[in-house]
Parts: C-alpha cells; structure tokens; sequence
C-alpha cells in the first residue's frame, strides 16, 4: 500500500458523493457531456486569492502566470481577482488579447522569444522580462522599426535560489534571465537605447512548502535588487519579486505558511532602501492561485485482477494528468490526491492502482492506493489537478484528444 497526497480542504460530499459546487461528480459529468472532465471552482478561486490579500502586505500587487492554467473562462475569471498577469508566450499574449485582458498589466518572460513574439508584444504595450544581451538588442530594433519605446524589465539570474524548491529557476548556469553580475551592463545599453526601464524580474523557483525559504528568499530578492538598482544608478520603478509558493501534492506535504511570509514581508517592508521606496512591488503565482481548485474526473471502465494486484482502469491518464502520473519534473513518483469519487465517504477496503486507458506503463494515476472498493462505472477523482494538468499534458498522444473542461 502508498499513501495518497492530501485532499484540499473544501470538498464536500452528497450523499456519499463528490460533490463541488452543489452538484456531485456523476451529475457534473452528466452536464459536461462525458468523462474524462476537469472541474474548476469559482469560489475556491475566490477564496484563494482572499486568502492571499488577508495575509500579504496591501502593497504587494499578485500577479497570475497563465501557463498553470490557460483556460479562457479562468484567464476572463482573474481578471478581476489579480492586479496582473504574466504570460510566456505569444499564444498566451493572443489568449490575453482574446479574453479582453489590459495589456499593460501583462508581463512577458520566456527564454525563446521569436522576432514576432516581441514585436506583438511590443505593439500591445506589454512589459517584456528581458532573458539576454541579445534579446534586448532584438527588443531594442523592433521597437525602432515600430516607432515604439518598448517597455522593458531585466529578469535577473540571481547567484541563490528558493531552497526546497520543486523546480529550480534560479541560481548557476540557466536558460533564464540574465546572471546577476551582468545586469548593470545591460541595463546601461537599454537606458542609453531611450527604452522605458520597467525595473526587475527575479524568479527564483517554483512549488516550495518551505514557509522559512520562502521569507529568506524574498529578503534575498529585495537586498539583491536593492543591489542592482544602486549599481544601476536608478530606483526601480517596478520589481517581480517572483513566487514559488507551493501547493501540498504528496502524503506528509504541509500547506505554506502564508500568514508568516505575510507578515515577515510586511516588515521588510517597514524599512525599505530608497532605491525600492516607490516601486510598485509584485508576486507572481501560478499553481497557488489555481492548482487546488481544480478537480480532474475519470470514469473506471474495467476492474481487473493481475498477479494478485487490483487495477481500476479508467477513461482518463497521463495524457491529462501528466504531473499526477509523476512524469512531469518528479524524481520518484509518488501518488497525488486520489479518491473513488463515486464513494467519496466510504472506507477504504482495498488497496487498487488506478491506470489510464493508454498503452504504456507510465499511465498511472495511482499506484497501490488503499481506497474503497471500486468497480466499472465508478468515478476517479484526481485532485489538485487546476494547474498544469489539460494543457502540461500530451492530449494527442494515441490519438485520445483532450478532455472537457468546466468552470463552475
Ligand atoms: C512557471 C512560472 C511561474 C508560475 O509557477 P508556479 O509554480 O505555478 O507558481 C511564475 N513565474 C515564472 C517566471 C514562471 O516561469
């Protein structure tokens, strides 16, 4: 038997039942045509983002990096909960555009930026993360070429990164931003280029549930820009302090502290350098604001009995639930937030491995799991499925297609 992660708070059941929003798992399914179905709710949304501006200074704007997940209605969604939105790609500037976002809210990072990429991004007004020398250089002639002074923020690869961080972006050699020590060199080129300084982008890694890394590493960011900016010659007008608060996904995860790092913000705060006095201050998250509001559903289409070991076989899989099949930036593959949703209050009586319904034996969306007695027709709950789930999963792999999506 292995344990599964911890359910979010906030589920209910009817009569034995999943339910989210007031409606149960087979009833959202019924609405949405068929399984597989992600399920995403408005008011955890909401709460999450309460949750956020109770606990964190009034002056630290929250920024929402569309990548943990694009879909429209959210995008639309957000756009009245968050004060902006980073995006990374010229498909998610189509996507802000589309959903009537106000572009000069948007930032754009990313290591590859094509010509085109830039030059919209130009056009629209939005700030982009500079990643290089030469990407600003290429920034610097398209927005010549357009008549336009680009809007332009250096995103610095900082010498330390966020500890207990589930992916490091930060620190060493990397693909993104542009190493510290060089910053002041390229900052002078784009200040004498006459292009709107739009401060510093410092991202240090993702998905931490370390509450102490996390406050040191925002003291770290603020010292380091405080840094740079006197190197520069400038006070900021505006700093991306980046984000990295993580989302319990595994058996013996904890939820960060949020009203610590609140208040450990707060203080810095208190007394900041003038170099950061008047900057319009900035966090940007992605699977903290959406990840657990998020419920990913599955129907069981055989039970079957191999070895001696139980295999609930489902309609669903990695080719939606990538990250929960441990195959997206996990070492060892551990088991997320499963349950029968069918029988959500039920007891456990068996241990069962929950599979997709593709041909390979990474498709496994819980391994050895202690869970209710479960047969076909049943539904399979995945939680913690609102981030990096539909879009950070390979939908057309055997041919499958994607799954429905529901905001509710
Ligand atoms: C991916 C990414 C984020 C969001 O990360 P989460 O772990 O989802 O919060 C924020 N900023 C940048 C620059 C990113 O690349």
């Amino acid at each position: 038997m292995k344990p599964v992660g911890p359910i979010p708070p906030g589920f209910a059941a009817i009569d034995g039942e999943l339910a989210i929003g007031g409606m149960t798992a087979s009833q959202l399914i019924a609405q949405a045509g068929a399984s597989p179905l992600f399920v995403y709710s408005r008011t955890m949304l909401e709460a999450r983002i309460a949750q956020l501006r109770a606990a964190l200074p009034p002056r630290v704007n929250i920024n929402y990096a569309i990548k943990a997940n694009p879909l429209r209605q959210i995008v639309e969604f957000m756009s009245d909960l968050v004060d902006g939105f980073d995006i990374a790609s010229g498909g998610e500037l189509a996507l802000a555009q589309a959903a009537g976002l106000d572009l000069a809210r948007l930032s754009f990072a990313g290591p590859g930026k094509r010509d085109v990429e830039l030059a919209a991004a130009i056009a629209a007004g939005v700030t982009l993360n500079v990643e290089s020398a030469s990407e600003l250089r290429r920034a610097l002639k398209l927005g010549d070429a357009a008549g336009l002074a680009p809007r332009l923020a250096l995103r610095v690869n900082p010498d330390f990164e966020l500890r207990g961080s589930g992916m490091k972006m930060g620190g060493g050699a990397k693909p993104f931003g542009i190493d510290q020590s060089e910053i002041p060199a390229v900052a002078a080129e784009l200040l004498a280029a006459g292009a709107e300084f739009r401060g510093l982008h410092i991202f240090t890694g993702s998905q931490s549930l370390d509450t102490q890394a996390i406050i040191e590493t925002q003291s770290n960011v603020l010292a380091l820009a405080d840094r740079l900016a006197g190197d520069i010659g400038q006070a900021l007008p505006k700093l991306n302090m980046g984000g990295g608060f993580g989302i319990p996904y595994f058996h013996g995860d904890t939820p960060i502290d949020l009203a610590a790092i609140g208040q450990a913000l707060a203080e810095q705060l208190g007394h900041l350098p003038d170099t950061l006095a008047d900057t319009e201050l900035c966090i940007e998250l992605g699977r903290y604001l959406v990840g657990e509001a998020g419920v990913y559903l599955t129907t069981v289409l055989d039970r079957k009995e191999s070895h001696g070991d139980t295999y609930l076989v489902t309609d669903g899989g990695l080719h939606h639930q990538l990250a929960a099949s441990g195959n997206f930036g996990t070492v060892v593959r551990r088991n997320y937030p499963v349950a029968i949703a069918t029988r959500f209050t039920a007891e456990p009586q068996e241990t069962a491995s929950v599979v997709g319904c593709l041909c390979t034996p990474l498709d496994r969306l819980a391994d050895k799991a202690h869970l209710p007695r479960a047969d076909v027709g049943d539904i399979v709950a995945v939680f913690c499925a609102g981030a990096y789930g539909a879009t950070a999963s390979p939908a057309a792999f055997l041919g499958q297609g994607p799954a429905r999506e529901i905001l509710l």
